[in-house]
């Protein structure tokens, strides 16, 4: 007798999500394997719950992300900077203007601990932020808001992608600063080419891969982008999906 071994090497992350907020924000816990240094992903809010979560998990909080500044994803930065005194990285310094309304959001959606904050370290394109012994590559995605970045894995092929793009849709446009074409833009130009194997984490939602996207979601698949409606390609058959913020 002997002990099933499995040839499959550890991943080098894994990633867990934890829906905060009464937006049920997919705030995500991702956390080197080797090490167990963690990151926590849009804390919005909820945080005690999430710092729980760490524990359980035998994890280590090393940093905290921020893919950008509206509420639900960034509300409970402050409360857990306070808790845990590790640096904020992200997001871009073009959501600072979000970030000084979550104090008057907070009040307007019932969530009074909501600061603001200033992160230790903003981000840009092409940026590479570490985590344990490994790291992720930083990738600015403007529309939604201009300050928006994607928090990529290549080696896992994972992605957190905040409200950028979702299972069916993509983020709202209809705020300060939101521009639906740089959102197109931002998706078609630069996480297609990412890899359509892809599996992503969305701000709200369950999860999907690029190249699912590709061929189904009615805003950004390849038909719809070469110029085709999303009736003609027979992708919305109950009308115009949700958008989120
Ligand atoms: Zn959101
Ligand atoms: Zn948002």
């Amino acid at each position: 007798m002997s002990t099933p071994t499995t040839d499959r090497p550890e991943p080098p992350i894994r990633a867990m999500l934890a829906p905060v907020t009464p937006l049920q924000q997919n705030c995500t816990i991702v956390w080197c394997t080797k090490t167990k240094k963690a990151a926590i992903i849009d804390p919005g809010g909820e945080v005690d719950r999430l710092v729980a979560g760490l524990k359980q998990h035998g994890l280590e909080l090393e940093k905290i992300w921020i893919t950008h500044g509206h509420l639900d994803h960034a509300g409970g930065t402050a409360r857990l900077k306070e808790l845990t005194g590790v640096p904020v990285e992200g997001p871009h310094p073009d959501d600072q203007f979000w970030i000084d309304q979550i104090p008057e959001s907070a009040a307007r959606y019932g969530m009074p601990d909501a600061q603001g904050f200033t992160p230790d370290r903003w981000l840009g394109d092409g940026d590479v932020v570490t985590l344990g012994e490994t790291e992720f590559e930083v990738i600015h995605c403007p529309g939604h808001t201009p300050g928006h970045v994607v928090f990529f894995h290549r080696e896992a092929g994972f992605a957190q992608v905040g409200d950028v793009l979702f299972k069916g849709s993509i983020g709202r446009t209809d705020f300060p600063k939101g521009n639906y074409d740089q959102l197109i833009d931002s998706i078609t130009r630069k996480l297609w080419p990412l890899g359509e194997h892809v599996a992503f984490v969305p701000g709200h939602g369950p999860m999907s891969t690029f190249g699912a996207e590709r061929k189904t979601n009615p805003f950004v698949a390849d038909v719809i982008v070469g110029g085709a409606s999303a009736d003609e390609a027979g992708l919305a058959p109950e009308g115009v999906p949700k958008r989120y913020s």
